[in-house]
């Protein structure tokens, strides 16, 4: 059997797997993937967190990408990271850099086992606040500073291609460089508050092209987190595991606890379980109903008599489900623009999946919940036109297939 054969089926345990610590975030991006903002009160508490890294350990996950919200505004945080490194759980943590002082760099440089990524929507202030709020472009680009002086070696710096930043990558990739650090760019998908702003910012069908040609060109060393395998369909093959990893190799344990097939999939539907029920995450992990599922040989559906289908694979299941298209269709971003007249079909009125998990410190969504309606953002266009359950591919560090 071929390795990507494996994953299609599943592993024993999850190669790229996000636990998010918590709902509580200083910033409030437009496009926040778990509309995060508010703590949860139920947020499983520190000791509970160590057990979880504790099975973690026993089931040899190596690493895990820790999210948020804002991971390190937790007051554990930085304990609760010093316990897996300790038990040989490698930690990438993805934040906005509110914390990353001089003090706290130099002590993060002193580790092997953490990698930083931050998060960077925009090459300049204003395409980045924007989307991320004011002063966000100067707090990252602090952290990455602060950084760089303390010798940490190669962080990432984590953008979600809109449609205002695709101009961008050359810039993007010239700050990495700059600061020793390497690019990663991964796909705006429409969940949390990412289907509120979705319709605005996903990039345009040129510009998908665009990034493709940027990728191809330039991207041996850029990361994508194999999130843009729906573009292969416009020729060469992008690196990576090229298939939907939810639930086979990719899945998402919340800040309560639930664990979902993958981190854009914050919904009921894919909701698999608990790591407070018995048999923790283990359990969830090899023998839950729904990941049993999804483990399954897939159809294919409308896109198994395309002649892409090979290298795309009918693109992301999250991407489709919160854009109300079906899962065994194309891709709201299908190359061929074979979804175009399903989006198109869809009225103002149409109701579309939500999540029911919104801890966005702002009005609640629910007035809106339910509709396509977006939020009222205005993204200024850019001065000038100079020119996105993982941090590499879920085939880093493995034999290639
Ligand atoms: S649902 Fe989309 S983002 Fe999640 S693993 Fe599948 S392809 Fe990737
Ligand atoms: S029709 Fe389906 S398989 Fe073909 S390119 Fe579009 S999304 Fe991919």
């Amino acid at each position: 059997m071929k390795l990507t054969e494996h994953f299609q089926y599943g592993l024993n345990s999850p190669i790229c797997l996000t636990w998010e610590l918590t709902y509580a975030c200083n910033l409030a991006c437009v496009h926040c993937l778990s509309s995060s903002g508010r703590r949860d009160p139920r947020e499983l508490s520190t000791e509970e967190c160590k057990a979880v890294v504790d099975e973690l350990q026993r089931m040899q996950v190596f690493y895990v990408n820790i999210g948020g919200g804002e991971p390190t505004v937790r007051p554990d945080f930085w304990e609760l990271l010093d316990y897996s490194v300790d038990h040989n759980v490698g930690v990438k943590f993805s934040t906005n850099g509110i914390k990353l002082d001089k003090k706290r760099a130099a002590q993060l440089a002193s580790s092997d086992y953490v990698d930083i990524q931050i998060s960077l929507d925009g090459a300049t202030a204003d395409v980045n606040d924007h989307v991320r709020g004011p002063g966000s472009y100067a707090t990252a680009m602090r952290a990455l500073e602060n950084l760089a002086e303390a010798g940490f070696g190669q962080p990432k710096i984590s953008v979600v291609m809109t449609r205002q930043n695709v101009d961008q990558l050359d810039e993007f990739k010239a700050i990495s460089d700059k600061f020793g650090a390497q690019l990663r760019i991964t796909r705006l998908r429409p969940s949390g508050r990412g289907a509120d702003v979705w319709d605005e910012l996903h990039p345009t069908a040129a510009q998908q092209r665009q990034l493709y040609d940027w990728l191809v060109a330039r991207g041996s060393d850029v990361l994508t987190g194999d999130s843009f395998f729906h573009l292969s369909a416009y020729g060469e093959a992008l690196p990576g595991l090229n298939l939907c990893g939810a639930g086979r190799v990719v899945c998402l344990i919340d800040p309560v606890g639930d664990v979902y097939a993958c981190p854009f999939a914050i919904h009921e539907q894919f909701l698999a379980g608990n790591v407070r029920s018995p048999g923790g995450f283990q359990e969830v992990w090899q023998n839950s109903e729904l990941f049993t599922e999804l483990r399954q040989p897939q159809t294919g559906g409308a896109c198994r008599s395309c002649g892409h289908y090979d290298a795309c694979q009918g693109g992301c299941m999250a991407a489709k489900f919160f854009t109300g298209l079906p899962l065994d269709g194309p891709d709201p971003e299908c190359v061929l623009g074979n979804a175009d007249a399903a989006l198109a079909a869809r009225s103002d009125s149409l109701e579309v999946p939500r999540s029911d998990v919104d801890h966005s410190r702002s009005a609640p969504r629910n007035s809106r919940v339910n509709r396509r309606e977006p939020v009222p953002i205005s993204i200024a266009p850019p001065p000038r036109r100079p020119d996105r359950a993982c941090n590499e591919s879920p085939l880093a560090g493995l034999p290639t297939p």
